[in-house]
Order: C-alpha cells, then sequence, then structure tokens
C-alpha cells in the first residue's frame, strides 16, 4: 500500500541508505575531496552526466566525483529540501548570498533588466545596485506602493521591455512584513516573455519557509533561502539553497560547480540535523509570535505592530496573505513612541532578548533595522519603506512565551 508521508515525517532519515555506512542510523560525514571510481568507464560516465554532456537515464542517479559536483552530506540534504516545496532539485551553497548572486548571475546577462521589490534584504539590494551595473545589467525596483499597472508602466517606459529577464521578489519584505504578489507577477513576467524568452521569477523566502509559503506552487521559477535563518535554526552556521524545476538547477547547478560556491559536508550535517526539528521550531516561534504580537499592539509606548497575524479582513494585503500563507510567521515589526533614543533605550534594556541581527534562530534578537541591516539603504527611500528611526524588528525564539514578554515589558518600562 503506499503512503505519502509529510514531509516532517521523512526528515530523519529520507534519501539516507544505512547498509552503505556500516548501518549507522544517521548519515555521517562524507569528510572527503574525491571519490574512488570503480572502473575509468564509470568515471567516464559521471562526467557525463555531471557537466550535461548527455541526460540522466531513467532512475540514474549522479555518481560521486568530487566534493565541489556533489557529496552525499549535500545531496541527501537537498533531496529532503525538495520536499518541502516539492520541487525537482536543490543546491546548497555556503551562504545565502551565494545562493543568491549565483542565480543572479545565471540569468542576467549585459544588456538585461532586472525587476526586483523593494525592500530588499540589504546584501542582495547591495549585488544588484553596486555589482550589476558594472557588468551593464540595467535594474528596476519598484515599492510596495507602486500598482502592477504602474510597475509595468515603468518597464515599458525603460525602453527595455524586451531586455526583461529576470523577476526578483522578496515577500514578506524585511522588515516592514510587506507582502508581494507572486501570482501577479508571474503574469507579469509571461506578458513580458516571447517564443524564445522566457522570464524568470525568483523569490527569496529566507522569512516564511520552507514551512509557511511555497513560491514555486504560487507560479514562481525558483525558491531560494537563506539557510542560516529557520533552516540552520540554531544561529551557528551559514549557508544557502535555491530550488526549481530540472531544467532551471542544472543551469545554477552547473554555474555553483564552476564558482565553486557549494557548501561543504560538516554544512550538510549541520543542516540535516536542523531540520529534523525545523516544523516543531518554527510552530513554537509561531506561537509565541502571535502572544507577542498582541501583546505590543496593545502597548501604550507602542504605535504601530507590523505582523502578519494582525492583518485586518478586507484590505488588499490581507488577500494577498490570504492566497500566499498557511501560517503568519515568527517575525515581528514595531515602531515605539519616539525615535532612535527611545528604540536604543528598550535595545540596551533587554535582558533575555539578544541584540544581534540575523532571524530565525531557537533564541530571540532584535535588532534596529535603519541603523544596522539597512544602513546601507539610502536614507529618504528607507523612510518612504517605512523604516523609520523608531522601527525595532524582533525575531520570535522558542522560550517561553511569558518570559520573553516579562523581558519587553521590563524594558519598555524604562523607556
Ligand atoms: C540573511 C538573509 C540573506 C543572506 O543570507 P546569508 O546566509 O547571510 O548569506 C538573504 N535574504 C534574506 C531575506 C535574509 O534574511
Amino acid at each position: 500500500m503506499n503512503h505519502n508521508f509529510n514531509p516532517e515525517s521523512l526528515m530523519m532519515g529520507y534519501g539516507y541508505k544505512p547498509e552503505l555506512s556500516e548501518g549507522a542510523i544517521k548519515c555521517p560525514i562524507f569528510q572527503t575531496s574525491t571519490f574512488v571510481f570503480k572502473t575509468a568507464e564509470e568515471g567516464k560516465s559521471f562526467f557525463e552526466v555531471a557537466y550535461g554532456k548527455r541526460a540522466k537515464r531513467p532512475n540514474e542517479e549522479l555518481g560521486l566525483i568530487y566534493s565541489r559536483i556533489n557529496n552525499p552530506d549535500l545531496e541527501i540534504l537537498e533531496n529532503r529540501l525538495c520536499l518541502w516545496d516539492e520541487a525537482d532539485e536543490c543546491a546548497v551553497f555556503e551562504s545565502g548570498m551565494s545562493a543568491i548572486t549565483t542565480v543572479l548571475l545565471e540569468f542576467l546577462k549585459p544588456g538585461d533588466l532586472l525587476l526586483y521589490s523593494n525592500p530588499l534584504y540589504g546584501g542582495t539590494d547591495h549585488f544588484i545596485n553596486e555589482f550589476l551595473p558594472k557588468l551593464k545589467i540595467d535594474t528596476i525596483g519598484f515599492d510596495p506602493d507602486e500598482s502592477i499597472a504602474e510597475v509595468k508602466n515603468k518597464i515599458k517606459a525603460s525602453g527595455k521591455a524586451d531586455k526583461l529577464a529576470l523577476v526578483f521578489i522578496e515577500t514578506p519584505a524585511n522588515p516592514t512584513n510587506h507582502l508581494v504578489d507572486i501570482e501577479s507577477y508571474k503574469n507579469l513576467a509571461k506578458e513580458f516573455s516571447s517564443a524564445n524568452h522566457e522570464v524568470i521569477v525568483a523569490v527569496d523566502n529566507t522569512y516564511m519557509g520552507p514551512i509557511w509559503q511555497h513560491p514555486l506552487k504560487l507560479g514562481a521559477d525558483l525558491v531560494l533561502y537563506s539557510a542560516t535563518k529557520y533552516i540552520g535554526g540554531h544561529s551557528d552556521v551559514i549557508a544557502g539553497a535555491v530550488l526549481g524545476n530540472s531544467e532551471l538547477m542544472l543551469r545554477v547547478k552547473t554555474l555553483r560547480t564552476f564558482l565553486g560556491n557549494m557548501a561543504g559536508p560538516w554544512t550538510g550535517w549541520l543542516l540535516m540535523r536542523s531540520l529534523e526539528t525545523l516544523k516543531v521550531r518554527m510552530e513554537q516561534q509561531q506561537s509565541n509570535a502571535v502572544k507577542i504580537a498582541d501583546y505590543l499592539e496593545n502597548h501604550p509606548k507602542i504605535v504601530e505592530t507590523k505582523y502578519l497575524g494582525l492583518l485586518t479582513e478586507g484590505c488588499e494585503q490581507y488577500e494577498v496573505f490570504k492566497k500566499q500563507y498557511s501560517g503568519t510567521g515568527a517575525m515581528v515589526s514595531f515602531s515605539i513612541k519616539g525615535g532612535e533614543a527611545e528604540a536604543f533605550k528598550l535595545l540596551n534594556s533587554l535582558k533575555l532578548i539578544k541584540l544581534a541581527v540575523s532571524l530565525g534562530g531557537t533564541e530571540s534578537l532584535v535588532e534596529h533595522p535603519k541603523t544596522m541591516t539597512h544602513a546601507s539603504v539610502n536614507e529618504e527611500h528607507l523612510t518612504k519603506l517605512g523604516v523609520t528611526d523608531s522601527l525595532v524588528r524582533l525575531s520570535v525564539g522558542v522560550e517561553n512565551y511569558k518570559d520573553i514578554i516579562w523581558d519587553l515589558e521590563q524594558a519598555l518600562e524604562k523607556v
């Protein structure tokens, strides 16, 4: 009898064969740079597949060659990550930035146009605005208050509509939790595609994935992660991932082979360990976040709390939320009465919650986006996007929510 197991039931053993590793229940760390071929013919055949000289035969697995091309700790991890997003293929990278820049470099060439949502993760924003122009790649960013019709007009007015090659979206936006409708931008991409020119849609799903949002199911072509965040989940490893269909992923994996920015076996092993608890961690973080957002929303010293669980029925953002998400996440941003001084007083007064950038780990973290994660973004633009002096970002961890609220309460009293 066939049974479709849920991803969380498969995270402990999927894709690993104990009989190939002395019966060890867990996949060992294959700390090796290269793999011995049984015969020269086998080596030749492995390379034919690895370098795309021929397609894989039915049921053929890519043989192990060299750890820049493949390694069991990466392959098994990639197979497990595919389950959450129902992707054909996955490539794991040494960082989220490696995953993002490899996609940008593979799907854009000189003369092309990139469309992207604002605000973006600071590192991505920097690469797009500081590095891509050196390759003569044009870029157009769109803001939360721009309608899709306005965005289309902007593309047409640029005179480069036929050069649009990639749409890069981050939703919810960091740190404002603004939502971008993936399906609408997939339709935009189709409108600017032609028979021999397909516009690709890539979504950075770090904030809500791989549990609460599945961009591939909503029409995106590629989904990207900083696996440093929820996937790693313990603030002890830097890594990234890209997932999509076999055709696009062959391109991503081939460029990864030649840039050499794959993750190492130790990172693969750590992330496999993290995946076993991914769902329980994220669910606990979310249930804590719901209570904390509710507490902040009702606090007299807090002007506004931005949390997906606080969106109200009837608004456009709520409609996107309902269509796109199966949860409200664990990222809460809020504006404190006053400005930077009041925000800093709060940050400096916390006892349990740590003052650090990054997110998605087991411990709660707070930061001040304007002067920290988003310090490189133009100030006027930040204000327009809602990233002000009084805005604080909180990544909710797995602690007892009562302790997190106690900590916020005692710190807010000091402000
Ligand atoms: C952290 C982060 C990145 C960058 O990932 P690294 O693993 O730090 O390289 C990209 N996108 C988002 C949304 C992030 O939060």
